[in-house]
This record gives structure tokens, sequence and C-alpha cells, in this order.
């Protein structure tokens, strides 16, 4: 049995007055629901005591070096460091905005585990990809590329994020969902063997409290990377209590 993930990943927004809305979604938490916010760097040592201990914080991105010159980066130590349990690790916007490429990602993904925490790794296809009928095979040449080998159910998740659907309103259908879905399991199953079926796939783009629950309802969605709608706790909290 895979336990639920509600992850929020708040992007370039926050400062320490929006911490009360860390401890807001504390309060509604459930615990049957892994929940974790993912906010700036500049403000996980203080979200760990906002959260209660019952929201979990990571990072949005790390470094594949432990440190050295390298002016702007944070290590996944350093994460690790301020109270960061998970790291989000190609996002799109990272892999679009600073080019990350697969072989990239693996090695932050690689360095994350390293450093002890959880790997929330990103795929998702274009709208030009879904289009042309090649989302699968572009999924597979993500995730293949951007997964360790030392992946397991217990250091990473992986997040089918399709592009055309993060901050656009757009969602796929819960069939179009569930083919992703089902595909990222193969994957992972020819990879990683019997370990696979402990990984937590989840969906991202777009979710909000009114579309959560048939969301919820595809087979093989073990929760959502949620950014928009993780800001609030009141649009947060009926996303985490649609997977309780
Ligand atoms: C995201 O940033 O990962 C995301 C899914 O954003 P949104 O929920 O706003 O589409």
């Amino acid at each position: 049995m895979r336990r639920k993930v509600a992850a929020g990943n708040w992007k370039m927004f926050g400062i320490k007055a929006d911490l009360t809305e860390i401890t807001a979604i504390a309060a509604a938490a459930d615990p049957a629901v892994d929940t974790l916010i993912c906010p700036p760097a500049t403000l996980i040592t203080a979200a760990v005591p906002a959260a209660k201990g019952t929201v979990l914080i990571g990072g949005q991105d790390c470094h594949h070096l432990p440190q050295g010159a390298f002016t702007g980066e944070t290590s996944a130590a350093m994460l690790v460091d301020a109270g960061a349990t998970h790291v989000i690790v190609g996002h799109s916007e990272r892999r679009r905005d600073h080019l990350e490429s697969n072989e990239m990602v693996r090695a932050k993904a690689e360095a994350a585990i390293e450093a002890g925490l959880i790997a929330l790794i990103c795929v998702g296809e274009s709208l030009e990809q879904r289009e042309a009928g090649t989302t699968l095979v572009a999924i597979a040449t993500e995730l293949d590329g951007s997964l360790p080998n030392t992946s397991t159910a217990a250091n990473t998740i992986i997040a089918y994020e399709p592009i055309w659907a993060v901050g656009t309103g757009h969602i796929p259908t819960p069939d179009q969902i569930a083919e992703v879905h089902g595909r990222i399991r193969a994957i992972l199953r020819q990879r990683l063997g019997d370990e696979a079926d402990g990984i937590r796939i989840l969906y991202g783009g777009s979710v909000k409290a009114s579309n959560a629950a048939e969301i919820f309802a595809a087979p093989d969605v073990d929760g959502a990377l949620v950014g928009g709608a993780s800001l609030k706790a009141s649009d947060f909290a009926p996303i985490i209590a649609a997977l309780a």
C-alpha cells in the first residue's frame, strides 16, 4: 500500500509573513497523507518549526555537488542542514529556464539521495509532443534518463507533469493520466524490479479543489504536485482531504 502524497511547490512565491499558511496547512494535514511543502530556499529553516511536525519541508532544486565555487547554488547537503527532507528535481521550469538535461537531473537526484533526501523527479511532455502522439516516448526518454540506479521506494517519488498543464488551467483526461502513469510504472519495473511497486507517482498540473477527486480516482495516481493551489491553506486543504 503506497501512502498518498500532497506536495506543494511554492516556486518563487513566499516571504516570512506567508509562514502562517504553512502552519494552517499543518492544521489541515491528515495522518494518512504525506503532506509536503517546498517553499523558496530562503524560507526552509523557518518553515520547519512553522510546519509543526505534520508537514514535511522540501527544496525546489539542488546542485549535483555537495559544495564548491558555484555562485547562487544550493547543495542537497545544505537542504538537509536547513531541515528539508525532500527536493524537487527536473521541474519543467528548471528544464526550460536553466536548460537542465536528463543527465543533469539524474545527477541532482543522485546527489539528493546520497545526502539522505527524497528526490521528487518531474517528467512531462510538451504540447507539441502530446499533439504529435509521442507522449509515451517522451516520458520514457525523460524518465529513463533522469532516474538514478540507486532509486528505491523510500528515496524516490515521480511526478508526471504535462508541461502544457502546469499553471494553465488545462488538465489531461483521467484516461490520459492513467495511460502515462501506467507507462511510468512499467518503466520503473524494467529498471528497478519489484522495488518499483512502492514508488509513488504523483500527477501535477493545474490541480485544484474542484478537479482533485476526479484526478485522484485515476489508477496509479498516488497524489499530486501542486503549484498555485498550494500557496494558501484554504486552497490546499481540500486537496489533502481528497487524498485522505
Ligand atoms: C507545478 O508547479 O509543479 C504545478 C503543477 O503548478 P500548477 O499546479 O500551478 O499548475
